[in-house]
């Protein structure tokens, strides 16, 4: 029976994408082993991950030798080199890995990783590009959207509701989202209840149907 180490993650291609994931797993305490077939890049993380190996990933006998068959989780980072992306995502599910994750730099990119047995597809460039267009055409400070259509973001209350409760105001039944949390100048964030006041310049969280979301943000 293959040891599944929980705790340990591989992160194959360590350029902006899967070093940034590799440094945050690190972050978060969890063993790293770093596989890029380029040295120099290999030669720049040794140190930093708990193990960083030189292999060209496209292969499976080389990825069971350097024990991935053994891993629990797998992340795939190559963006450029599509036909080395697929290759290695290929030689992951022949390898068994029960959870591989990987970056795709288009949606025909992605659904080739996913037959190929991604688990995960990411589109790290089109997600940052829409949260970047809620936030530079709106009022939004910040905008995370699930895939089933709800949305998290961060916004000015708007003047309307300035001097109200939240429950005087009655944002949630007038505008269908929900206010999480209030934040006023420097003070950290509070969660919301009924009786929280809301004053001009505050930021909420608000959360709900991305539309209603877009909606509400889009008040003065
Ligand atoms: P990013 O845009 O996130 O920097 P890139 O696609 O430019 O992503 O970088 C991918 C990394 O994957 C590079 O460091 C490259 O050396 C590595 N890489 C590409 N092909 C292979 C392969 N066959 N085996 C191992 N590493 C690879």
């Amino acid at each position: 029976v293959p040891r599944r180490d929980g705790g340990s993650v591989a992160v194959i291609g360590l350029g902006r994408f899967g070093s940034a994931v590799a440094t945050s797993l690190l972050h978060l305490g969890h063993e790293v082993l770093g596989v890029d077939e380029n040295p120099d890049i290999v030669q720049r993380w040794a140190d930093r991950l708990t193990h960083v190996v030189q292999a060209d990933s496209t292969s499976t006998e080389a990825l069971r030798q350097l024990g991935l068959d053994d891993s629990a989780h797998a992340v795939v980072g190559i963006g450029t080199d599509i036909e080395a992306s697929v290759l290695t995502v290929l030689a992951l599910e022949e390898l068994g890995v029960p959870d591989i994750w990987a970056k795709a730099t288009s949606i025909k990119h992605g659904r080739i990783l996913e037959r190929t047995g991604a688990h995960h597809v990411v589109y790290p460039e089109a997600a940052m590009g829409e949260r970047v267009a809620h936030m530079v055409t709106g009022k939004m400070i910040d905008f995370i959207e699930f895939d089933d259509g709800f949305a998290i973001a961060k916004t000015q209350a708007p003047r309307e509701a300035a001097g109200k409760t939240l429950s005087e105001s009655a944002l949630r039944t007038r505008y269908g989202i929900t206010i999480v949390g209030l934040k006023r100048g420097r003070n950290d964030f509070a969660y919301a209840r009924a009786d929280t006041l809301v004053e001009d310049g505050d930021v909420l969280i608000v959360s709900g149907p991305t539309t209603l979301v877009e909606k509400f943000a889009a008040i003065s």
